[in-house]
Order: structure tokens, then sequence, then C-alpha cells
């Protein structure tokens, strides 16, 4: 789960970072109230789920509160990255004298948290990592004895040369470190990590990914999630009890469990397809579950053929046909669907189905290979 940078900002300065205060807007009328109350320069930034807000024109600088009642207007009306952007935040604008990064995530490869640090922070950062990866710290840290003071020391003299800056940021990112666990996050990012003109180090911008299983150990972090700001097709298909992620291309997969659709989006790609999505209608498939996958897929204006593939063990095979059957009496398939289903109760499921005008296969390649030249020629 995504939180919004407002929410960020709450849950470091709650670990005692120092992040600039501000509020958040949801007119041009509230922003120019804030940027008020605030007093002189400020910055209004767009609260979507989506990083390079700044290259997208969702961050500006205002002189004054009409400046920002400008600015927030102005972002107010924009999409970024497919998402429209319904707040803003407005804070005090900072006098940046310095931009670093500071990052943790959980890395598959070493099975720990990794910090990541960096003296070129700042809106550039993923282009520092492509091209000049030397610019970027890592640390591994032992879960066992966490993030250890000279460790943090360590990679804060990365950062700056000055003492009393890198010993305000070794303390930065042991608090970091902290909270990453306290809230069960996949990934925490300070960047910019700010050194000011005033000689202080703070967080201007955060970002955080809550690790989805751990939001319930976390009822007041679960509590935080705005599905006004998530993709529309990934909130229904929550509320529905599929695990669906949205992807790119243009074969929508309806799959029975997790390893098996990863394996149905790897022989899509195999066969020459881009998979429209992961979803997996999880285990006992009531029909009810497949009306509402297939609804979620057929939604998706970029699919243009749907492939079923089910291997009934405790899913029964008759319970996925009826779902598709009574699927296409709610609403009308505008594009071909390709169903491979074999396992539990397949003799009745191929019957089910084919009374109702669809055929079935039971081999996968086959499947797979027909979705994807239906797609094709669709
Ligand atoms: P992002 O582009 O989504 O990562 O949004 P950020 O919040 O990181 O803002 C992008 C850039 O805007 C930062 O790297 C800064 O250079 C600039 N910026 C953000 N806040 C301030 C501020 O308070 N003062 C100044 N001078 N620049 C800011
Ligand atoms: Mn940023």
């Amino acid at each position: 789960m995504n939180l919004h940078e407002y929410q960020a900002r709450d849950i470091l300065r709650r670990h005692g970072i120092p992040v600039p205060p501000g509020e958040v807007a949801d007119t041009p009328d509230q922003a120019r109230a804030i940027a008020q109350r605030l007093g002189g320069r400020v910055v209004v930034k767009a609260q979507v789920h989506a990083g390079g807000r700044g290259k997208a024109g969702g961050v500006k600088l205002a002189k004054d509160p009409a400046e920002a009642g400008e600015h927030a207007a102005r972002i107010l009306g924009l999409t970024i990255k497919g998402l429209a952007v319904r707040r803003v935040l407005v804070a005090p604008a900072a006098e940046i004298a310095t931009e670093s990064y500071v990052g943790i995530i959980v890395d598959r490869a070493s099975q720990r948290p990794v910090l990541m640090v960096s003296p070129a922070g700042g809106i550039d950062i993923e282009e520092v990592a492509a091209k000049t990866p030397a610019m970027i710290h890592r640390l591994a840290v032992d879960p066992r004895y966490g993030l250890l003071a000279h460790q943090a020391l360590g990679l804060a003299l990365k950062l700056y040369r000055d003492m009393p800056l890198a010993r305000a940021a070794a303390d930065i990112m042991r608090r970091l470190y902290s909270a990453f666990y306290a809230v069960g996050a996949s990934l925490m990012e300070i960047n910019p990590l700010v050194t000011t003109s005033d000689g202080a180090v703070a967080a201007l911008d955060a970002k955080i990914v809550i690790d989805d299983n751990e939001l319930d150990r976390h009822p007041d972090i679960a509590a935080l999630r705005d599905p006004g700001a998530e993709a529309p097709s990934e909130v229904q298909a929550r509320e529905a009890g599929l695990t669906f992620i949205k992807l790119d291309g243009w074969v929508g997969c309806c799959v029975n469990g997790a390893g098996l659709a990863m394996a149905t989006m790897d022989l899509v790609k195999y066969y020459g397809g881009e998979p429209a999505n992961f979803l997996d209608i999880g285990g006992s498939s009531n029909p009810q579950k497949v009306v509402d996958a297939l609804r979620i897929i057929t939604g998706d204006p970029s699919v243009r053929s749907i492939l079923f593939n089910i291997f009934g063990g405790i899913t029964r095979c008759d319970d996925v046909a009826n779902g598709i059957v009574q699927a296409t009496q709610q609403f009308r398939l505008t594009v071909p669907l390709v169903i491979r289903l074999t396992g539990t109760n397949e003799a009745l499921a191929i019957q089910i189905l084919t009374q109702a005008g669809f055929s079935a296969l039971t081999d996968m390649d086959e499947a797979v290979k027909q979705a994807v030249a239906k797609a094709r020629s669709a």
C-alpha cells in the first residue's frame, strides 16, 4: 500500500526526523489560506501515489498566498502518471543548500533491509543510479542488530564532510530504520534530504510503501489508505477479495493460485503476448468471484483477449464455468475468451460451458497461444 507524502511526513515526524510543517488542501482557497497562515514563501505539492511530481509540474514554489492559490488551482487539475491530483500539500519553502538521497528497501538478494544513500539526491536520482552507480552507497543491515551507530555515521560521512551535519544525518538514518520496522514498510525514502543555508538537515519529501501483509498488524496504518488515489480496478478487486495487479499489456489473465498466475504470465510473454494483469481468484472459487474478476478485466480498455487458466484442486472447475456463464448474462463480453480448465469437476465444467456456447481447452500451452493470437487479430 502506498502512502501520500503528507502521511509519510507525519510518520517520519513522529519518529523524530526533522520535517518542515505543512497542511493539506483540496481547493485553491484552502491552499491560499494555509499559505497565509504559514507566512512567506511556500511550496505547493501534488499528493499522488507517483514519483517524479517535480518533473511533471506537481511541485511549485510560491512567493505569496495569492501565487500559492494559483499554483494549487493548476496542480489540482493535473493528472500525473494516470493519477488525478485531488489534494496538495502546502509547506514553508526551504532554502536548499544541498540535496541528498536516503532510502531503505527490503532487498530480496541479500534478504535484508538495505540502506541506500547518495550525495546526488533530488529529482534525477534514477539517472544517477543508471549512469553513475558509484555515487550510490549501500549497506545491508543485519536485522538482529539493527543499524548501528558507527554504520550510520559511516554512511552519513558519504553525504557530508562536515561532522555536525554527518551526525545529524546519521541520527536521521537510525530513526528512519526504526520507523521502517515500526510501520511494516517495504520501502522508505527521503529524497531530497536537504541541508539548508542555516546549517540544518531536513527531510523535504518522503515516500513510504507499506507491505500489504503487515496491514493486519498495523490497523492505524491500514486506516491511512486512500482508495480515491488508487487505480479503480485495484480497489474493486480488493473489495471483491481478489488479488489483482494492473499491468501494461493486452492479454487479460484470470487464474487460480499465485504460482499458476505467474507461470501463465510467463507463458503469455513466451508466446509473444503481454499480460494486462495479474489476477488470482483464490483457492475456493465461488462463481461470484469469477463474475467480479471478469467485470474488472473487461473494464480495462487495453484488454484484447481474456485467458482463463484454472487448475481445479480445491477450486472446482464447474464453479468457474458457472461464474463465466453468469457473467455473460450480466454484461456483454466484447473481447474473445479463451478458457483452459482441468482438474476437479472438469467434465461437468466443459458441459456447462458447451451448453452456453463456449469451448474449453485442457492444454495450457494451447490456450495461451490462442489467447495471444486472438488478441493480435482483435
Ligand atoms: P518529487 O519530484 O515527486 O520527488 O517531489 P519532491 O518533493 O522531491 O520535489 C522535487 C524537487 O522540488 C526537490 O528535489 C527540490 O529541488 C524542489 N523542492 C521541493 N520542496 C522545496 C522547497 O521547499 N524549497 C525549494 N527551494 N525547492 C523545493
Ligand atoms: Mn522527491
